[in-house]
């Protein structure tokens, strides 16, 4: 076994996760690409091995609390003790609230708000016998409302107030947690959205840039960059914070 740290990112197929896991492989960590399907995962694996990295593929659906205690589990059998943790994993099953089924509400809640429970509980007895630990919560600049996602908003303020409460318990044992809540990011989730109120998507990125002050729509790698910084030895007295990456002021 390596004395490489190991860091866990959930949902890293693709998209944010997938920028997120070849950034924290290229800061020295060696990775777990946890998502859905583990097939999935071979494409953000290799983008990590070839540039020289070390990952591997893990299938977990993260709502699971069976196969989240294998997976981690497993993680720790083959690359160390997870003292990083990005629960990034996320649905959006968007409908207005008079359309939204029980079914799309439970559906996203189960993905972001229990999954992002399960992995912590399971991850944290690794962070704190080690002392040291890091967890960033992946929040949304939609936890402050948006149109057609009463639940998504919801579990994506649930993330910011569980993130706190994991810094006030887990200080102590070395372990900070901080949320990240990303604005409008270019990744397949905006695709859908875009899909959903049927405009292009190339149409609906410079709308959503000319609403930004940047003047531009954010992509995976922006978000990679605040979770690795959150993530580092640097970052041991930033704990329970809920950072906005949005290209903009949001609070
Ligand atoms: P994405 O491209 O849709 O990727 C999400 C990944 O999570 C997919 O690979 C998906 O797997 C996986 N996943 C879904 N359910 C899972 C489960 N139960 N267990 C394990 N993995 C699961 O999304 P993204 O845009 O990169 O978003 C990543 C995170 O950032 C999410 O939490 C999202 O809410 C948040 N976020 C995104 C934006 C944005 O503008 N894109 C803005 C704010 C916040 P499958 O492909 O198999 O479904």
């Amino acid at each position: 076994m390596s004395t490489q740290r190991v860091a866990v990112v959930t949902g890293a197929a693709r998209g944010i996760g997938a920028a997120t896991a070849a950034r924290l492989a290229k800061d020295g960590y060696a990775v777990a690409v946890l998502d859905l399907d583990e097939g999935a995962c071979a494409d953000a694996v290799k983008a990590i091995t070839d540039a020289g990295g070390k990952a591997i593929a893990v299938g977990v659906d993260v709502s699971d609390a069976e196969q989240v205690e294998a997976g981690v589990k497993r993680i720790a059998d083959e690359l160390g003790p997870p003292v990083v943790l990005v629960n990034n994993a996320g649905i959006i099953r968007d409908n207005l609230i008079f359309k939204m089924t029980q079914d799309d509400w439970d559906t996203v809640m189960a993905v972001h708000l229990r999954g992002a429970f399960l992995m912590t509980k399971a991850c944290q007895a690794y962070m704190t016998q080690e002392k040291f630990g890091r967890i960033v919560n992946l929040s949304s600049s939609s936890a402050q409302g948006n149109r057609g996602q009463s639940n998504y908003s919801a579990a994506k303020a649930g993330m910011q107030g569980f993130t706190k409460t994991l810094a006030i318990e887990l200080g102590k044992f070395g372990v900070t947690a901080n949320a990240v809540a990303p604005g409008f990011i270019e990744t397949d989730m905006t695709r859908a959205t875009a899909e959903r109120v049927g405009v292009p998507f190339e149409d609906f990125l410079k709308g959503a840039a000319a609403q930004i002050p940047v003047q531009r729509t954010g992509k995976p790698d922006d978000i990679a960059a605040m979770v690795a910084f959150l993530c580092s030895e640097d970052a041991g007295f930033v704990s329970g914070q809920v950072i906005y990456v949005a290209g903009g002021p949001l609070d």
